[in-house]
């Protein structure tokens, strides 16, 4: 008997791209098929056929709070009545702004776009229009949505070239990303050397979230904040999912490293379509109309998804234990994974961000991140899907915890992953 999401599934191959709207949300690489979700309460997540799961993608981070929280639906709600949009200012842009620049240190001014992708493809345009310079670097594993300047892998001769990371983008758009490998300073200090005088930015993760979570080495942001100031370029924080999750002013708060822009995503829409960019005033000045940078957005600053960001971002900011809870919740699952699965598994956590990597080695970047056995951990996210657990469908995309996950949820979650991992165990000699 089919289940109604793999008649769903079936249905949308026919309409829309291999059945979904964003790739990962298709479970390609657990060869399972996805389950279309009917509606979401707290850490709870239910599909179509009724299924009641355990939710640990919350949205791919916006959801901190955990699904339907009653006040920010309510806000929602009373701000429907008002309309929908009017592509006009609004009192809430200005409340959203201001919320903003008061809880992330590096920004004093910012711009409300609608994803994290244009947050970043913007924010990008804003460095090399201050600094007048064209060529930016980014890391190795490290996702900036999909514009295409920033859909790049390295080349063959690692160190100088760059090429496309997806067909239909032209070479020519991707020449000026250089790509250095994530807690390697080295790597930096070389594109540097080769490139005096013409590095706009450096973009990164302050904690790499999207191969997995991959934690900065000790002084490795400090390098970073270094040599850009060192060489006249800015420094980039892409916080899209850190912002808001390792603390109220995201990694920059959490380190104490100030970059000269910021962008932000998920968790600042409140689960509603919102991306923004930031940074010091005088650098902001570039954007048009004050200056001479093009950037625009139809539904930039909807009153919609304005009132659920301001509504999250107040909750987070009323509740100031609300974090040391998130990072409870994930080291209770880290350690009890690390004590069943031992050395069959790396544990990356940092707040409620966690990753169990498929490998017996330490993950620090990109090469040691794919190294890991993603057979494995397909049979993994099988034996939880089946349990009604839901975890990210692929190896490279991290756990999330939410307010909403109860204490009740956590210990049953834990309880099923070691009962995998035991198994796993027993098997692994055979
Ligand atoms: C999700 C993400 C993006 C892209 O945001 P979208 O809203 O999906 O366009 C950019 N950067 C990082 C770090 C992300 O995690």
């Amino acid at each position: 008997m089919e289940t109604r999401s793999e008649q769903l599934f079936e249905a949308a191959k026919k309409y829309i791209p291999g059945g979904v709207n964003s790739p990962v949300r298709a479970f390609g690489s657990v060869g399972r098929t996805p389950r279309f979700i009917s509606s979401a309460r707290g850490d709870r997540i239910i599909d179509v056929d009724g299924n009641e799961m355990i939710d640990y993608i919350c949205s791919w981070g916006p959801g901190i709070l955990g699904h339907t929280h009653p006040r920010v639906i309510q806000k929602v709600q009373e701000a429907c009545e008002d309309g929908l949009t009017y592509g006009a200012p609004t009192e809430k842009e200005v409340h959203l702004a201001k919320l903003i620049a008061e809880l992330v240190p590096g920004i004093e001014v910012s711009r409300l776009v609608s994803s994290g992708t244009e947050a970043v493809m913007s924010a990008v345009r804003v460095a090399r229009g201050y600094t007048k310079r064209d060529k930016i670097i980014k890391f190795k594993g490290c996702y900036h949505g999909h514009s295409d300047g920033l859909l790049v892998k390295a080349g063959s001769a690692a160190l100088t070239t760059s090429v496309p990371d997806s067909a239909g983008v032209p070479a020519d758009y991707t020449k000026n990303t250089l790509v250095a490998q994530f807690n390697d300073s080295t790597s930096v200090e070389e594109l540097f050397a080769a490139n005096k005088g013409e590095i706009a930015a450096v973009i990164v993760e302050p904690v790499a979230a999207n191969m997995g979570v991959v934690l900065p080495d000790e002084g490795f942001l400090e390098f970073l904040r270094e040599i850009t100031e060192r060489c006249g370029a800015l420094l980039i924080f892409d916080e899209v999912i850190t912002g808001f999750r390792l603390s109220l002013g995201g990694a920059q708060e959490y380190y104490g490293i100030t970059p000269d822009l910021t962008t932000l995503g998920k968790i600042v829409g409140g689960g509603m379509p919102i991306g923004a960019y930031g940074g010091r005033k005088e650098i902001m000045e570039m954007v048009s109309p004050v200056g001479p940078v093009y950037q625009a957005g139809t539904l930039s600053g909807n009153p919609i998804a304005t009132t659920a960001g301001i509504e999250t971002l107040m909750i987070l900011k009323e509740d100031p234990g609300i974090y040391k809870r998130l990072e409870q919740k994930a080291k209770h699952i880290a350690k009890e994974v690390k004590e069943t699965a031992g050395d069959v598994v790396c544990v990356n956590q940092i707040g409620s961000l966690l990753s169990i990597f498929f490998s017996d080695r330490g993950v620090t970047d990109y090469e040691s991140a794919i190294a890991s056995h993603t057979g494995k951990y397909a049979e993994y996210f099988s034996y939880l899907l089946d349990a009604g657990i839901y975890v990210a469908p692929s190896q490279f995309e991290a756990m999330f915890l939410s307010e909403a996950h109860t204490e009740e949820d956590i210990s049953y979650t834990c309880q099923k992953m070691k009962e995998y991992f035991s198994r796993f165990r027993s098997t692994k000699g055979k």
